[in-house]
């Protein structure tokens, strides 16, 4: 019963159609901080005003309004920055629209777009920083490319594990030193859905095993597909834990976004320019993880972006 929900959950959010993507943009990055902020601005007129043109619920507009506004009083007036490029017109318009389903399913299923005060998203952090988060692992050869590469540009991350994968890897887990390690739960169950118990055994579980792993676990914890209620949220609290989602999501985990090089670091690099500041999610169980946050990692200081812990 639990699977079944949690495939309809995933097909639901999967046939609703291909995430947004903007093939070469990593390659044609912008080379100066003024640049990036040019783009940045013409990125956030896009979004705004396309946003409004497709409707939604209301708290996603303001929210949508808001956020553009003090993005371009952030980016500054740019009048010489040149227009958007098709392919940059219809990444926000492919982009509105995944937003907007996520608008619409909320009061089914909470997602990344409506939070609560009680959780971290990305958006208080200040303009240009970014925090870099990957989820699921650990995997044996992917997480330890990717600390590989964040050791090599000495950037904080963090990585939000699932108990079961730490147990699988045993005495064989990367070497996290340096890194924050947080629970992402023991199963990647949708936890909206399991018994109080089972719900429990999520959190405590995870934790035995973090121990046993010689691992500290931070007081911050992911819901696997951002599926939480009020009830996740108290019992959260309850054990000190911080809910902690995300904004710059890369969907690195979808078929479609692995069929061409470069098409995961290009969506990413499109929305830390379009949202200018917050929490980019990433798995590092995808095999193709490595090499596009490889393509990332180096385009990062020339835009002016700071990685903060
Ligand atoms: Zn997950």
């Amino acid at each position: 019963m639990r699977w079944v929900s949690v495939l309809l959950l995933l097909l639901t959010l999967t046939c609703a159609g291909e995430p947004a993507h903007w093939d070469g943009l990593i390659e044609h990055a912008p080379s100066t901080k003024e640049q990036a902020d040019g783009l940045s601005a013409r990125l956030n007129q896009a979004y705004a005003a396309e946003v409004q043109r497709l409707g939604g619920p209301p708290w996603w507009l303001d929210s949508v309004r808001s956020h553009c506004q003090e993005n371009l009083k952030a980016a500054g007036e740019h009048s010489e920055a040149p227009p958007l490029s098709q392919a940059g017109r219809r990444f926000i318009a492919d982009y509105a629209l995944e937003q907007q389903r996520l608008a619409r399913l909320q009061g089914r299923y909470p997602s990344e777009i409506r939070w609560t005060r009680e959780e971290t998203v990305g958006w208080e952090m200040p303009d240009r920083s970014f925090q870099l988060t990957f989820d699921d692992g650990p995997k044996a050869g992917i997480s330890q490319a990717i600390l590989a590469s964040l050791r090599q540009y000495r950037y904080p991350a963090t990585f939000f594990v699932l108990g079961k994968r730490l147990a699988e890897a045993g005495d064989k887990r990367p070497d996290y030193s340096g890194f924050v390690v947080a629970s992402h739960s023991h199963d990647h169950a949708n936890l909206v859905q399991l018994s109080p118990a089972d719900l429990s055994a999520e959190f405590s579980h995870t934790e035995k095993q973090a121990q046993r792993s010689g691992l500290k676990l931070a007081r911050l914890f992911r819901a696997p597909y951002g599926s939480r209620a009020q009830r996740e949220l108290t019992l959260m609290k309850k054990l000190g834990l911080r809910s902690t989602l995300w904004n710059v999501d890369s969907q690195d985990w979808q078929a479609d976004m692995q069929t061409r090089p470069g098409r995961i670091a290009s969506r990413t690099l499109a929305l830390m320019l379009l949202h200018r500041h917050g929490i980019v999610l990433m798995h590092d169980v995808q095999p193709q993880t490595p090499a596009e946050l490889a393509r990332l990692l180096p385009v990062i200081p020339r835009l002016g972006f700071r990685i903060s812990p």
